[in-house]
């Protein structure tokens, strides 16, 4: 199987990038933003709650997520492997995939980074929001929480993926096929 983890803080151009990596590669998409923004549509209950974090631009409790995860994981048995998009975003998400994976016999194969500065990632949050609907996409201070969050909750991830040689950095910035090209020799190195 081919797992990989697309990081990144918001705004760098994740979905975008995981769209093209999902058809070129075979694989599924798990994205945790649009799982909880299709909960909180459909107006489940775990929706209604995990939109006071989103609204307020923190995140949503691990034991939400890791459960949201776990049941996509469980419904795609016949996956080749798996995008994480926005997943994980703490330590504990990080510890709780690699179990789950153990499960599944098998493990992170890569782990991809886009490196966006935080002046353009504002821009583009805010020009997003215009088209998007997305109300965390229209407030400049709940962006800045999000950038917060990022800060002190996942980058540290970056560290715990280096530690194991999976972190590949890319440059975000630029044209999505280049940026595109350059994950794929990434992936294409493995
Ligand atoms: P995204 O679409 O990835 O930017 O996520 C939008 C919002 O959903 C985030 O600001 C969080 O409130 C929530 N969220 C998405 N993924 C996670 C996650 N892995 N852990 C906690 N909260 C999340």
């Amino acid at each position: 199987m081919l797992n990989l983890i697309i990081f990144g803080p918001p705004g760098a151009g994740k979905g975008t990038q995981s769209e093209k990596l999902l058809s070129k590669y075979q694989l599924q998409h798990i994205s945790t933003g649009d799982l909880l923004r299709a909960e909180r549509n459909a107006g489940t209950e775990l929706g209604n709650q995990a939109n006071e974090f989103i609204a307020k631009g923190e995140l949503v409790p691990d034991a939400v997520v890791i459960g949201m995860v776990k049941n996509f994981m469980i419904a795609h048995p016949e996956a080749k492997g798996f995008i994480f998009d926005g997943f994980p975003r703490t330590t504990p998400q990080a510890d709780a995939l690699d179990v789950m994976l153990q499960e599944f016999q098998t493990s992170i194969s890569i782990v991809l980074g886009l490196e966006v500065n935080e002046d353009e990632l504002v821009k583009r949050l805010l020009l997003r929001g215009q088209s998007s609907g997305r109300a965390d996409d229209q407030d400049e201070s709940t962006i800045r929480n999000r950038f917060q969050e990022y800060q002190n909750k996942t980058l540290p991830l970056q560290g715990y993926y280096q530690a194991q040689g999976k972190y590949h950095g890319v440059m975000g910035i630029g044209e999505v096929e280049v940026i595109f090209s350059a994950l794929c020799a990434h992936i294409d190195a493995l």
